[in-house]
């Protein structure tokens, strides 16, 4: 199934000398698919849906092109500006994602460079919207379906083809999200990172859930030297003991003895895997992991009492609820720590709980 232009110039039953009965063929302006909207976007979703699903395409294809107009009236469009069209803005609006990489990745190159870089990058948000498609989800899923980049650049008589970035080796991943880590941050606040090189002087220590939902630098924000971070399941602070917990604990002794933090802060979220399966823990059954539950037991204050005052409350409400009150007991276990109970007496130091809840989109401290 081929994602082409509609302009004049880029048919690909020529350019790519597809013959009758090989390629299922969407036209439109910039070769654009929109995500899964049963409502607005009917026709190409039904395109899509019969082709996946009755026709059993193998492979679905995007092809951008050099000179496009659609993308340079994406690339042109101002923020807040009124639509001169009736359709075409509200359309082209689709590459919006990769029109705010391009502008902040390509922001020293020219226009018209922008606009050649644009040309590819949405065919990657299209190819990202397909993924929306449950039925496109379920064929790469199965391996019955491969999506595919393409550019054809009629100026150069170029044509590149590419796999979605998401398909990139573990490794490659990573490097791909340092360069732009390095483009869009490192090299652009010299003013952050130059000071960073002699020391760290960082105002808070976290304390959060090891889940990859919630890393705390992205939910709230935190540059690099702000935040000296701990993350394990659960967000879990055990009492001061030397024999079992010399990991967390020489992280607060030298957190606060000598990077002189000034807030602890611990961060309970929702759906937290390890706090369910602390809920689910029946006394004196024997434990299923080396590890796992031994260490969730250090909530176990917190859970008898949710069990207690929220008696009533369905499974997941309580889960809920010691999300919650499992941060309190880290918070108390906190000052049985010398040095935290003695900056606490000093008022060099102050504690603050939070709960991270991603399901609704809130943040709350106390
Ligand atoms: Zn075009
Ligand atoms: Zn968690």
């Amino acid at each position: 199934m081929v994602f082409a232009c509609a302009d004049s110039r880029v048919c690909p039953s020529v350019t790519l000398g597809l013959q009758p009965g090989e390629a299922f063929t969407i036209r439109n302006i910039a070769a654009m698919v929109p995500p899964y909207d049963k409502t607005r976007y009917a026709g190409i979703g039904s395109a899509i849906e019969y082709a996946v699903c009755a026709l059993k395409v193998e492979v679905l294809v995007v092809i951008g092109h050099s000179k496009c107009g659609g993308i340079r009236a994406l690339n042109s469009l101002k923020d807040g500006d009124p639509d001169t069209f009736h359709f075409v803005e509200d359309w082209v609006r689709i590459g919006n994602p990769a029109k705010k990489k391009v502008q902040t990745e390509c922001a020293s190159l020219s226009f018209d460079d922008q606009c050649y870089a644009l040309e590819k990058e949405a065919v990657n948000t299209s190819l990202e919207n397909l993924k929306t498609y449950p039925f496109v989800k379920e064929g790469l899923e199965k391996g019955t379906l491969k999506l595919v980049g393409g550019h054809y650049d009629f100026v150069k008589a170029k044509f590149d083809t590419w796999e979605p970035k998401k398909d990139l080796d573990p490794i490659e991943r990573l490097k791909d999200g340092f360069e732009n880590f390095k483009v869009t941050i490192y090299d652009k606040k010299p003013e952050l990172f130059e000071p960073l090189k002699a020391g760290q002087t960082p105002r808070y220590m976290v304390f959060a859930c090891a889940d990859s939902r919630v890393c705390p630098s992205v939910t709230l924000r935190l540059e690099p030297g702000e935040a000296f971070t701990i993350r394990n399941i659960a967000a879990m602070v055990p009492g001061y003991d030397k024999n079992r917990y010399a990991g967390i604990g020489s992280a607060i002794e030298y957190a606060v003895c000598a990077l002189k933090v000034e807030v602890l802060v611990v961060i309970g979220h929702s759906k937290c895997g390890g706090i369910r399966a602390l809920l689910s823990l029946k006394d004196g059954a024997p434990d299923t992991f080396h590890f796992v539950e031994d260490w969730v037991r250090i909530g176990y204050p917190a859970k008898k009492q949710v069990q207690t005052k929220y008696a009533s409350l369905p499974f997941d409400d309580q889960c809920t609820e010691l999300e919650k009150e499992a941060v309190n007991v880290s918070l108390e276990n906190l000052k049985t720590y010398p040095f935290v109970k003695e900056g606490l007496a000093n008022g060099t130091l102050k504690l603050v709980g939070g709960h991270y809840d991603f399901v609704n989109g809130v943040f709350s401290t106390w």
